[in-house]
C-alpha cells in the first residue's frame, strides 16, 4: 500500500506505520527516524537538522525533500510505502505530489489520525522511545513500560525520552502542527484521499486501513 499518515506528534503514526509494515510488507519510512539517525551520527545533515528538531521546530521543506527523494527512488520502496511525518507542509505535499507523479506513483490513501489533544500531551510526556537507532521501539511508561531497569525489551538498550519531548518543545511541535500541517487534511480531501479514523487502538486503527485500501 502506498499510504501517508497524517497527526499530530503522538498520534500514534509510528506505531500504525509499524504494524502495517508487518500486513503486507510495505516500509515505513519516518522522517523523524531519518533525522535523529542523522544527527547521532553526527554527519552534515544531522548538524542542519538539530536545532530545528531541539526546539520542536520543523526543519527546512529544501533539506527534506533532498531526503524523500532519494528515499522513494530506492528499490525497496516498490513494495509499497507508509509516509510516517511526511509531509508536513504544504510545500512538500506539493513537492511530493510532483516526484510521485514523476515517478509513476500513486497514493491509495490518506490517513487522519483524530486524537485529543489531552491524550495526545500525556502520550508525549510518558513516551520513552529506545535509543538503540537499529530498533527505536516505542513505549510508554504507563500503558507500555520498557524493562523494569528502564531498557529496551527488544534489544536491551537504554530507553529514553526524547530530546524534544521537554514540556516547551512538545508545545511547540503542538503549535507547528496545528499551523503547519493541518491544512494538509483539505489539501488531501479535495484530492479526495482522506481517511479520518477516531479510535485511540492501534488495532483498530491498523484494521480500518487495511480495509479502506482494500476498496
Ligand atoms: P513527532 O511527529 O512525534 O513530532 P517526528 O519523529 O515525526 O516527531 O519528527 C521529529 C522532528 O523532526 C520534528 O519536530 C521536526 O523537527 C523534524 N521533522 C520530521 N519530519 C519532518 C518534515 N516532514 N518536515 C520538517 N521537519 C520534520
Ligand atoms: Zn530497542
Amino acid at each position: 500500500m502506498r499510504v501517508v499518515l497524517l497527526g499530530a506528534p503522538g498520534a500514534g503514526k509510528g506505531t500504525v506505520a509499524k504494524q502495517l509494515t508487518e500486513y503486507d510488507g510495505s516500509i515505513q519510512i519516518s522522517t523523524g527516524d531519518i533525522l535523529r539517525n542523522a544527527v547521532k551520527a553526527g554527519n552534515e545533515l544531522g548538524k542542519k537538522a538539530q536545532g530545528f528538531m531541539e526546539r520542536g521546530e520543523l526543519v527546512t521543506d529544501d533539506l527534506i525533500m533532498d531526503i524523500m527523494e532519494a528515499r522513494l527512488k530506492e528499490p525497496d520502496c516498490a513494495k509499497g510505502f507508509l509516509l510516517d511525518g511526511f509531509p508536513r507542509t504544504i510545500p512538500q505535499a506539493e513537492a511530493l505530489k510532483k516526484l510521485l507523479a514523476k515517478l509513476n506513483i500513486k497514493l491509495d490513501l490518506v490517513v487522519n489520525l483524530d486524537v485529543p489533544t489531552d491524550v495526545i500531551l500525556d502520550r508525549l510526556t510518558t513516551r520513552r522511545t529506545c535509543s538503540n537507532s537499529d530498533c527505536q521501539e516505542i513505549y510508554n511508561i504507563k500503558s507500555k513500560p520498557p524493562k523494569p531497569d528502564g531498557t529496551c525489551a527488544k534489544c536491551g538498550s537504554p530507553a529514553v525520552q526524547r530530546a524534544d519531548e521537554t514540556e516547551e518543545a512538545i508545545k511547540k511541535r503542538l503549535s507547528t502542527y496545528n499551523e503547519k500541517t493541518m491544512p494538509l487534511i483539505d489539501f488531501y480531501q479535495k484530492e479526495g484521499l482522506v481517511k479520518s479514523i477516531f479510535s485511540l487502538s492501534s488495532e483498530e486503527i491498523v484494521n480500518q486501513v487495511k480495509a479502506a485500501v482494500k476498496k
